[in-house]
């Protein structure tokens, strides 16, 4: 069968009454929206747990109003809220069922089969859902990296996240960070009229070269090799020291100085972990766990939306393969090993 027929899930299937899931995703960022819609426009029942109360992912939460410019298909760009809106739309239209405000706890091994599959158990902070196929896509949405100086205010005007437009126009803006989201930050904010200080602890910004340039020509200022020592309230501003000693008075800070690993989560799964602490996968998207799967941010270095949509679909094909017909990936994975040795042996005999 092509890969791209499509074949809608009968409207008729009881969700509330299913024996097992044919799939389970974990988050509905753009990787697991992506698998979802995939793996329910190939008839199979599927179910995406989600930890936050909307999908998206980080472009929802993280940057729901920057225009995004690299997506093929949007000349005009399109924000990060619309584009998850959008994903989300066509997710439930293809009959993908969604459990918000709950998130994975762990993967159970069961002795019960279908098929000569094992059936997996995803256990959430909510319930427990039988499987034949898991796919984790849980990105890296719920590490970002704090500054204790600055949580220790416990204010809502510390964003670890770029705010709403609404939140930051015409304001005066720390942006902490040196990478490419503290750039991005950055120039909305200097779109929208504000103020920005971009406080760098290297001595260098590690982000886009243009976009450095466009923050230095809206006026952006650079505080590099600096740290924040002390922050407090001084009226109704933030106040921050920094390691140079001057003291600048701020109305909103955003920090965007990365994320944590999610290595304990993923140990906690059971599964290999890469030297970085990231999923160690297969060429198929498989982890060390039979008919586990893992796509988009929570492995890998191309940490974009397209590529995370592609992983999430090229691991929802596999999935489906498996399992409509069951060792479908053992099989595949033997050609490729005689492929190989053919090969090697060829360029033996050509070497000699
Ligand atoms: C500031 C910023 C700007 C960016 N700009 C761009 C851009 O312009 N273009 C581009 O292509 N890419 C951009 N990116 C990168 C892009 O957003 C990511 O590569 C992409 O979101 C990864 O998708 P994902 O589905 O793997 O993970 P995520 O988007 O992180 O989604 C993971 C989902 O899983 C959920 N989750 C996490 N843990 C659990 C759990 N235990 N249980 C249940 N659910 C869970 C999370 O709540 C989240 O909704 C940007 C990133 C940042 C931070």
């Amino acid at each position: 069968m092509a890969d791209f027929k499509v074949t809608e899930l009968d409207d008729s299937v009881d969700f509330g009454n299913l024996k097992y899931w044919d799939v389970v995703i974990i988050g509905a960022g753009p990787a697991g929206l992506a698998a979802g819609l995939t793996t329910a426009h190939r008839g199979l029942t599927t179910l995406i747990i989600e930890a936050k109360d909307k999908p998206g992912g980080q472009p929802q939460f993280l940057y729901a109003d920057k225009r995004i410019v690299d997506i093929p298909g949007f000349p005009d760009g399109i924000t990060g809220e619309e584009l998850s809106e959008r994903v989300y739309r066509q997710a439930v239209n293809a009959l993908v069922q969604f459990r918000f405000r709950e998130e994975l706890t762990e993967i159970q091994d069961t002795e019960e089969t279908e098929k000569e599959d094992a059936l997996k158990r995803v256990v959430t902070s909510k319930g427990e859902y039988l499987c034949r196929k898991v796919i984790i896509a849980c990105g890296l949405l719920h590490y970002p990296r704090k500054l204790p100086a600055l949580d220790a205010l416990n204010s809502k005007k510390v964003y670890y996240k770029i705010p709403k437009i609404g939140d930051y126009q015409d304001l005066r803006v720390a942006v902490v960070g040196g990478g490419d989201s503290a750039l991005d930050a950055a120039v909305m904010v200097l779109h929208r009229h504000g103020q920005v200080d971009l406080i760098v602890r290297r001595d260098h910004v590690r982000g886009k070269a243009d976009t450095l340039t466009r923050v230095k020509a809206d006026g952006g200022i650079m505080h590099t090799s600096c740290e924040i020592t002390a922050a407090d309230f001084v009226g109704g501003e933030i106040a921050l020291t920094l390691t140079d000693g001057s003291t600048h008075n701020y109305d909103l800070v955003i920090v965007q100085i990365g994320f944590l690993s999610a290595k304990e989560t993923f140990q906690r799964l059971d599964l290999r972990l890469s030297d970085d602490g990231s999923i160690a996968i297969d060429p198929y998207f498989e982890t060390s766990r039979r008919g586990v799967f893992a796509v988009g941010d929570v492995h890998g270095d191309i940490k974009l939306i397209a590529v995370a949509w592609a992983e999430g679909i090229q691991a929802a094909i596999y999935a489906f393969k498996e399992i409509t017909s069951p060792f479908w990936l053992n099989e595949k994975r033997l050609r490729d090993q005689k492929i190989a040795m053919i090969g090697d042996k060829i360029s033996q005999a050509a070497g000699r």
